[in-house]
């Protein structure tokens, strides 16, 4: 894992207040996940640097119960702090 955050672009419907704003459903917006965390399509988010290094990689697989501890966690925490 690292300090870099990865880019998604995700449809206003992803939020939950959604249906309130008369958001279309092509009104896509962008949103940062940190590396390592969960991205907005339940998959764990890797930046582009960590993917092209086999080292880190490597790390991510052996902790890869932690993380997905970790992911646990934060769909507990709700999506609502960005
Ligand atoms: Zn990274």
């Amino acid at each position: 894992m690292c300090e870099n955050k990865v880019s998604y672009y995700v449809s206003r419907g992803w939020y939950p207040w959604n249906g309130c704003t008369g958001a279309k459903p092509y009104d896509y917006r962008e949103v940062f996940v940190p590396c390592g965390r969960t991205d907005p399509h339940g998959e764990r988010a890797i930046c582009q640097d960590c993917q092209d290094d086999p080292d880190v990689m490597r790390d991510i697989d052996a902790h890869e119960e932690t993380i997905r501890l970790d992911n646990q966690a934060s769909h507990s925490a709700g999506w609502g702090d960005w």
